[in-house]
């Protein structure tokens, strides 16, 4: 047996991503380590989208030195985004590192290092930039990486992403994407399908279906919307949620889709970035402030009592206080669930870092990033109120934080599971109801949590009567 250390930075793409590389290694072999001192290979699966995240990938791989001086076969790898970004300059950083991989050549991981094992040396497999070829040759350059899928490897089994798209053509101007994960390419319905029915027959409970613009999604005639339709009919299949929305592309027949199914969760993440229609046009977002409303109030109208959240970044080149002070007010007013608030990173390679001087200071992002927050966090907190005392369906995750501390030997745990609409909920239960779909009643909220008990079934004194 070979260990594999894997550490897994970024979206839900790359969590993914590692599950697939994973499920590759262990058919040869591997098994998992969670300590890079046993571990015969070292696997980091790498995000771009800001600088901070690529800062921590290159200290990992410094503390790594000596490890590798002191045993040469250990075998070090970057996967992921920095790896098709950085390319041969990591092996410059690092010339300790044996394996730099990039998103669209995941596949070939597991040759690659038994190439390196083999000693043929250092092994570099990225796909073509965008302006490296025809957009054929690019797009078949960066392949969807979806071989069969391997239960076990799954952080629960009763959940799976399913990629349903690779890259992105929307070209923001803050956005590495694009160039790191290729062009936009839908899979075809067959392939999501079959995917899907083998993961409803493993048990699986809940698939996210995954995609940067997930409702751009496109293949023949087939929309996102004719997708769920067909994943809605999978014996076993309870709940159906997909991300990430594209604001341009929220058309009515998805909306309806939603409605009108079931087991669609009634939950929307519509990344709005900003309120000023000067920074959106800078962004290259492709839509206007009134666009965004017009589209939450198209929402609002299909979908009363969805969960809508959104991601904003604080801080764009030449972002104004005024300009702040509208996407506060876009806050304040749309009632998100929930904001994901990035400070912008200057993302050498793209529109934005050519164009525009990063010119907001780093106090005034780091202060812009708090006060919206705050804003975020009030909402939230009273939005949750209104569940004091409602039973909600909630479908059981796993252990929350304090329950994967408790004794795994203890049936009785502190469990997480989610709404319909995406809340989060947290209850005393048993481990055997992991998986299920439960009735909890809430008797307590914060901004980012609700707190509740099981419904338990009462006996009635029709019970007591039988024994007498
Ligand atoms: N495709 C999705 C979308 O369009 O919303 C998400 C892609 S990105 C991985 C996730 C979020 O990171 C974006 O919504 C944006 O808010 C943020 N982001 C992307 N580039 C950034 C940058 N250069 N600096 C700060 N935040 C960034
Ligand atoms: Fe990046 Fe924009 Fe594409 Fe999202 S839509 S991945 S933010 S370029």
């Amino acid at each position: 047996m070979k260990k594999l250390y894997i550490e897994t930075v970024g979206c839900q793409m790359n969590v993914l991503d590692s599950e697939l590389v994973v499920a590759s290694l262990r058919k040869r072999g591997y098994e998992l380590t969670d300590s890079t001192c046993d571990a015969d290979t070292i696997l980091f699966n790498t995000c771009s989208v800001r600088q901070h995240a690529e800062d921590k990938i290159y200290s990992a791989l410094g503390r790594l030195k000596n490890a590798k001086q002191s045993d040469p076969h250990k075998i070090i790898g970057v996967l992921g985004c920095m790896a098709q970004k950085d390319q041969r300059l990591i092996f410059q950083r690092a010339p300790y590192v044996d394996l730099v991989v990039g998103p669209g050549q995941l596949h070939q991981v597991p040759q690659l290092i038994e190439q390196i094992a083999a000693g043929r040396g250092p092994q570099l497999e990225v796909s073509l930039g965008r302006a490296d070829g025809s957009r054929a040759a690019i797009e078949r350059s960066h392949e969807s990486f979806d071989p069969l899928r391997d239960p076990s490897m799954r952080p629960t089994p009763y959940q799976a992403y399913v990629r349903i798209m690779i890259g992105c053509d929307k070209f923001c101007t803050y956005c590495i994407v694009p160039s790191v994960r290729g062009p936009e390419q839908s899979r075809p319905p067959q392939e999501i399908l079959a995917e899907s029915r083998q993961l409803a027959g493993e048990g699986c409970k809940e698939i996210i279906l995954l995609g940067q613009t997930v409702n751009s999604y496109r293949h023949g005639q087939s929309r996102l919307s004719d997708l769920l339709y067909q994943l809605h009919d999978i014996e076993g299949l309870e709940r159906i949620k997909f991300v990430t929305n594209y604001p341009k592309d929220m058309t009515d027949d998805l909306l309806g889709a939603v409605r009108d199914l079931p087991k669609c969760t009634k939950y929307l993440h519509v990344p709005a970035q900003s309120g000023s229609n000067r920074m959106l046009e800078r962004m290259k977002r492709g839509y206007t402030v009134e666009d965004y409303r017009e589209m939450m109030a198209r929402i609002r109208h299909w979908l009363p009592n969805a969960a809508v959240t959104s991601d904003f970044i604080v801080g764009f080149c030449g972002e104004t206080d005024k300009d702040f002070e509208l996407t506060c007010e876009l806050v304040r007013e749309q009632r998100f669930k929930n904001s994901f608030i990035f400070k912008y990173s200057e993302r050498p390679g793209t529109k934005g870092a050519e164009r525009y001087p990063d010119d907001v200071p780093e106090p005034v992002k780091k202060n812009r990033n708090n006060d919206l927050l705050e804003i975020q966090n009030a909402i939230s907190e009273e939005d949750n109120q209104p569940f004091l005392g409602r039973d909600v369906e909630v479908l059981v995750e796993g252990p929350s934080k304090t329950g994967a501390k408790q004794d795994a030997a203890d049936p009785q745990v502190q469990l997480t599971g989610r709404t319909l609409c995406d809340r989060i909920v947290v209850f005393e239960g048993n481990r055997r109801q992991i998986g299920q779909v439960l009735p909890i009643t809430v008797y307590d909220a914060n901004a980012h949590t609700l707190f509740g008990h099981v419904v338990t079934q009462h006996a009635g004194p029709e019970l007591f009567t039988l024994g007498a």
